[in-house]
C-alpha cells in the first residue's frame, strides 16, 4: 500500500494545536507539549514529515502516534488518519 502523507499542519490545526508561522533552520516547529505540563515550548515537530520529539518528557515517534496519544484512537485508526487523510486510500 502507498501512503499519501498529510501535511502535518492540517492535522495538528485539527487537533486544537497553535502552530508557529515558522519553523526552526532544520524544519521543526517547536511548540508546547500536550503530553507533560509544559511552559515552554519542548516539543519539536517536523513540518513535513510530521515525526516529533519531545526534550521534557521524552515522548517521540511519529505523526500518526502522536495523533494516538492525543485522541486515544487505534493505532490503525491514527495511521488511517495521519496518512490517508481520514479517507480510504487506494
Ligand atoms: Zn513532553
Amino acid at each position: 500500500m502507498t501512503y499519501r502523507t498529510v501535511n502535518p499542519r492540517l492535522i495538528l490545526q485539527a487537533l486544537g494545536i497553535t502552530l508557529p508561522n515558522r519553523t526552526n533552520s532544520k524544519g521543526y516547529w517547536s511548540i508546547l507539549c500536550p503530553f507533560h505540563n509544559d511552559n515552554k515550548p519542548s516539543l519539536n515537530l517536523h513540518s513535513r514529515d510530521g515525526h516529533f520529539h519531545c526534550f521534557g518528557c521524552g515522548e517521540s515517534g511519529q505523526l500518526w502516534r502522536f495523533y494516538q496519544l492525543l485522541t486515544g484512537k487505534s493505532e490503525k485508526e491514527a495511521k488511517k488518519h495521519c496518512y490517508n487523510g481520514g479517507r480510504h486510500g487506494r
